[in-house]
């Protein structure tokens, strides 16, 4: 019985070893402040809880150094808000934009440009996330067929997409997806395909070489407290598809032990260290 015992330890522990015995080729990943957005009603991301709650909003973009080349995850609010100190209103009132710092003199404090990006995607179409998807032409585009189709297609506004925020990623290089992909082919950076935000959302599992795996959500979920109870906003695309893909990826950190990045969530945020530091 002993004997057995030690073998299922022997097991678990050579199961635990795996995920970080695969270290892939992740450098460093840099996160960085991508903007603000005030709302004046919580209750839009949180169905029937925080009702009339004025709340702030972070916004992230993620570089990642590969040794393939450089990776962006996500493009933030659009770098022009960074003249306009009072933010941009949308039409309804719901939210005020704000961009602190332009996304590319943050890429220039890292020491690259934007011609420098080789792959670069996006969780999702909304504006928050493509702010500055026109300066990532060059790359090499990684987006799921269904989130292409409805960017691209003639309804774009019908999903709330901003359309003139990628007008020069048409007919780009493009990598469609159905499902997850491992962009390197090492297990390193991995999308991860959540639909229901939208009709293509997708999340990204990043292994870095010290914290180990780290799981950036996009709006898969808004806060970590969402995130914690299973709640989405009441304008998502596809309600049924966004609780499934929530506890998908619940499943997956369970089986990787990934921590879990919430784009918008600020206060988890702000313990993770900015660009032009770097997280490895
Ligand atoms: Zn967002």
């Amino acid at each position: 019985m002993k004997k057995l015992f030690s073998i299922l330890a022997a097991l678990l522990l050579a199961g635990c070893a795996h995920v970080f015995e695969k270290p892939g080729k992740v450098e460093r990943m840099y996160v960085i402040e991508c903007g603000e957005n005030h709302v004046k009603d919580l209750s839009r991301w949180t169905p029937g809880q925080n009702v009339g709650k004025p709340f702030v909003f972070g916004d992230h973009c993620y570089l990642i150094k590969h040794a393939r080349g450089w990776m962006l995850w996500d493009s933030g609010n659009a770098d022009r808000l960074a003249a306009m100190p009072d933010g941009l209103t949308a039409p309804n009132g719901a939210v005020t934009a704000f961009m602190r710092k332009p996304l590319v003199e943050s890429l220039k404090e890292i020491g690259i440009e934007p011609k420098d990006i080789r792959y670069f995607a996006m969780s999702h179409s909304h504006g928050d996330h493509t702010g500055n998807a026109n300066l990532f032409a060059s790359a090499l585009l990684l987006m799921q067929s269904a989130e292409y189709a409805a960017l691209f297609g003639p309804d774009a506004q019908k999903y709330g997409f901003p359309v003139a925020n990628v007008e020069k990623l048409r007919g780009i290089q493009v990598e469609k997806l159905n499902g997850d992909f491992d962009v390197f082919g090492d297990g390193s950076v991995v999308i991860k395909s959540t639909p229901g935000h939208t009709p293509g959302h997708q999340s990204l599992f990043v292994v870095l070489p010290k914290r180990g795996p780290v799981l950036l959500t996009g709006d898969m979920v808004h806060l970590v407290y969402s995130w914690e109870n299973d709640i989405v906003p009441g304008f998502n695309f596809d309600q049924a598809a966004s609780h499934k893909s929530i506890a998908a990826m619940k499943a997956f950190v369970k089986e990787t032990g990934a921590q879990v990045w919430v784009n918008h969530d600020k206060a988890q945020h702000v313990l993770i260290p900015k660009a032009p530091n770097f997280v490895e």
